[in-house]
């Protein structure tokens, strides 16, 4: 893309109403715009890094077996009312009414829904087990509002329901679900740590959070600081496989990591003094096991292999797709800008030519753009006829994590700076050095 012909509404100023890193360099990256509390337009850089972050969960979730499907935003009250949550739900729910007087309402999360296309579809254990998740836009109407996409009321999520023909399937699902979210939030080049927790009103006994740790977290976390250490990495995962998935659990989950809710003072203090530590941390994902919750009440139930009829046991699992974008942020900046990991970055490189409109700049940042994009790449070239400090300040913000520069004086040398927006280190190198230097980065 040619900066010229891109969107790119940067804020020259600090927005004032933003409170925390991350809600506030969005705003100046042009990446959102509020449309009113809590709502938020996607502009063309932020959209882009939404679509990275959901491709990363797509795959994740297919590697582990899960099949997307697609819900409606919209639902009608009647399921609620057969699981009992249209009353319980309170006033985070946004209840609308048809034009034919019929109760609807904006989905805050899709139990009731998906407990309805199984029991209409699904009647034998041999169907099991199975697990369907969806991408979808969800709204709580919450109270406050706040820290840009973190906490907002219309928002994207992950959230997947299996389906199994007992509690040991079950758990077997939830355990997928672990191990594959771990490895999503992996690629995004963050540290997720998985705390017991407590289930609220989605209900159920077993369930864990996924934290990011940051200052300005909403929870407040106790840990083991050695969870911190723990990396799933490249290790080849047979997601049939019980065992093995079971043991990647035990060695996250053996580890002491909670959130306030569940945290156990006493068992804290038998971790030494110099590994136990508070803090706050960033939710970005709920995994629940909650058996017959819905199955029972519902009819969700399936003929067993004597011909028994049985409630499934279920489980539903989140990941908060649009509030990655703010944690992702919260952990990687610095005083100038978004610092974004390879993974879910919106352009792979930047491209600044420091002399726009002399012909031997010009040609040879169309060399390496085109080189790039002929090897898979996706560049973003700032042809904009400004100064080289306005244009390193543009790509500083919007935090690409390569930047490749272009001036007169290397280029009599053959040679263009390639610099890592992380550590701020720059080589020199040829031009097709560079195109296969950041070929190499990416994996091309
Ligand atoms: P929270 O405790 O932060 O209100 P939750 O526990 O109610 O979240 P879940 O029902 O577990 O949320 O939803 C799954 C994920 O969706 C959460 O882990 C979080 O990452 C994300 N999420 C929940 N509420 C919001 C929101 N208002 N804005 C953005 N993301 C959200
Ligand atoms: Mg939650």
């Amino acid at each position: 893309m040619r900066l010229t012909r891109y969107f790119l509404p940067v804020l020259k100023e600090t927005p004032a109403e933003a409170q925390i890193v991350s809600h506030r360099l969005m705003l100046r990256a042009g990446m959102i715009r509020q449309q009113a509390a809590g709502i938020y337009s996607w502009l063309p850089l932020g959209y882009k890094v939404l679509r990275r972050i959901e491709q990363i969960v797509h795959e994740e979730q297919q590697r582990a077996g899960h099949i997307p499907l697609l819900m409606p935003t919209l639902q009608p009250a009647d399921l609620w009312r057969e699981s009992g949550r249209y009353d319980d739900y309170g006033e985070e729910m946004l209840r609308i009414r048809d034009r034919h007087d019929r109760d609807m309402l904006y989905g805050p999360t899709n139990e009731e829904m998906i407990t309805d296309i199984f029991r209409s579809h699904v009647t034998s254990y041999k169907e099991l087990p199975l697990t369907l998740y969806h991408i979808q836009w969800k709204f709580r109407d919450e109270v406050r509002p706040r820290f840009g996409v973190m906490r907002g009321r219309e928002f994207l999520m992950k959230d997947g329901y299996n389906f199994d023909l007992d509690r040991e399937a079950a758990l077997h699902a939830y355990n997928r679900h672990m191990v594959s979210y771990l490895r999503t939030y992996e690629r995004m080049g963050l540290t997720a740590i998985p705390m017991r927790a407590d289930s609220g009103p989605i209900g159920g006994d077993d369930t864990h959070e996924f934290l990011v740790l940051a200052s300005t977290g909403e929870s407040e976390v106790f840990f083991d600081s050695a969870v911190t250490e723990l990396r799933l990495g490249d290790r080849e995962i047979d997601y049939d496989d019980r065992e093995q998935v079971a043991s990647v659990c035990a060695e996250f989950t053996s580890v002491y990591a909670r959130t306030d809710e569940t945290h156990d003072a006493a068992l804290f203090e038998t971790i030494p003094e110099e590994r136990r530590k508070v803090a706050r941390g960033i939710e970005v994902g709920q995994i629940f096991y909650f058996g017959t919750k819905y199955s029972e009440p519902m009819g969700a139930t399936v003929v067993t292999d004597t011909g028994e009829r049985v409630p499934v046991h279920m489980g539903s699992h989140g990941i908060g797709v649009s509030r990655l974008l703010g944690a992702i942020i919260e952990a990687s900046h610095d005083d100038k800008g978004i610092i974004w990991p390879e993974g879910v970055t919106p352009f792979d490189v930047g491209i600044c030519n420091l002399k726009q409109g002399d012909a031997g700049t010009d040609a040879a940042c169309d060399q390496l753009y085109a080189g790039l994009k002929a090897r898979g790449l996706d560049p973003l070239y700032d042809d904009r006829d400004e100064r080289a400090g306005a244009k390193f300040a543009t790509m500083d913000l919007i935090g690409l994590p390569w930047r490749l520069t272009v001036g007169p004086r290397g280029l009599a040398q053959g040679k263009v700076e390639l610099t890592s927006r992380r550590t701020g280190e720059s080589e020199e190198m040829g031009l097709e050095a560079a195109v296969d230097r950041l070929a190499q980065i990416y994996g091309r």
